[in-house]
């Protein structure tokens, strides 16, 4: 019994991003339990019933709807979907700002009068601000409320650079940081492929001009988002699939280097602001934020993001 209740997940949304977790979460057998909860219980209902039917299929997994907030109760990790998508390719995270904080200012409230030790990964957008105004209502530490910050981003870094090397993915180490939005910026001085930093590797490839292609790479990265949702209305599978690695380092207690979004208490010269950085997982969320040596110009966009972030929470209403 103490097992089931460690590993227990509650989705909180369960549309696009909600049920496309769940799906990758019950393929990745790492929870044993996993709950969805809806404003629209209906909805909740039949995602629950769809994913319970594969069964057979994957590792056992008790699947159902529930209702807040007593589904929050004995949750080890509590993933927050809900909330306003963009609506088009036209429309910013940003501007969701508003009516998202208000929405997951509600649920987290909820969260702490029943589960005050749960760990939340907030994945609504935009996710940094929703985060940080989540955090500052729980008072909780920072390590125990986390946002999917440039995981995904990250994620399509990798692939491209994988695609444009030809090179695995598995084998290029790349990171997004700060805003998981229009201010993020690529850590080219991270980048590493095959084990190799990026210019090292590039000088024995000799295959292009890399240097001229780096723009045309990050700008592809940035508008992923927004092409996906141009073209099908909303993105679900890639953040599914990243927010089950993070779910699993924390369930998994794996120790894994992610960029989460998270609380920065004087790291990189940053204080009062939630955005992406590499970050170590383990079961207690986020045990460290891991200090990566950016150079002069990555530090500066650093900065940038943060403070349109600051910019985003002071125009908080
Ligand atoms: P969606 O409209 O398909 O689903 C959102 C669900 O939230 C709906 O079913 C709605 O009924 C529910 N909901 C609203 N208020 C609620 C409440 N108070 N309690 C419980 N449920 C509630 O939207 P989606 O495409 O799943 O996107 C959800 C969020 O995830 C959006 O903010 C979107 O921008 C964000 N998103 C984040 C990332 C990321 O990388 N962080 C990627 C994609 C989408």
């Amino acid at each position: 019994m103490t097992n089931l209740i460690s590993r227990k997940v509650v989705i909180v949304g369960a549309g696009a991003v909600g049920s496309g977790f769940a799906f990758a979460l019950a393929q990745a057998g790492i929870a044993e339990e996993i709950a969805l909860v809806d404003v629209n219980a209906d909805l909740a209902k039949g995602q629950a019933l769809d994913l319970a039917h594969g069964a057979p299929f994957y590792r056992p997994v008790h699947i159902h709807a529930d209702t807040a907030p007593t589904a929050y109760r004995n949750a080890a990790v509590v993933v927050v979907t809900a909330g306003k998508a963009q609506a088009g390719p036209d429309q910013s995270r940003l501007d969701l700002m508003q009516i998202n904080a208000r929405i997951v200012t509600s649920i987290i409230a909820d969260i702490q009068a029943v589960n005050p030790n749960a760990i939340v990964l907030v994945a609504t957008n935009p996710v940094d601000i929703v985060t940080h105004v989540a955090r500052i209502r729980t008072h909780w530490p920072r390590g125990r409320i986390l946002g999917s910050g440039t995981v995904l981003d990250s994620a399509r870094f990798r692939w491209l650079l994988a695609e444009h090397c030809g090179i695995s993915p598995q084998n290029v180490h790349a990171s997004i940081l700060g805003e998981h939005g229009d201010s993020e910026f690529a850590a080219w001085s991270l980048v590493h492929v095959g084990g190799l930093p990026m210019n090292d590797y590039c000088s024995i490839c000799r295959k292009c001009d890399f240097l001229q292609r780096r723009p045309q790479i990050v700008e592809q990265v940035r508008r992923s988002a927004y092409h996906i949702i141009g073209y099908k209305g909303s993105t679900s599978f890639g953040v599914a699939m990243a927010m089950t690695q993070i779910v699993r380092a924390i369930l998994r207690n794996e120790r894994r280097v992610m960029t989460v979004s998270a609380a920065l208490t004087g790291e990189y010269g940053l204080n009062d602001v939630t955005l992406g950085v590499p970050c170590v997982l383990d079961a207690n969320g986020i045990a460290e934020v891991i200090e990566a040596p950016l150079t002069a110009s990555e530090q500066q966009e650093l900065e940038r993001s943060a403070q349109i972030l600051k910019d985003g929470l002071a125009r908080l209403e």
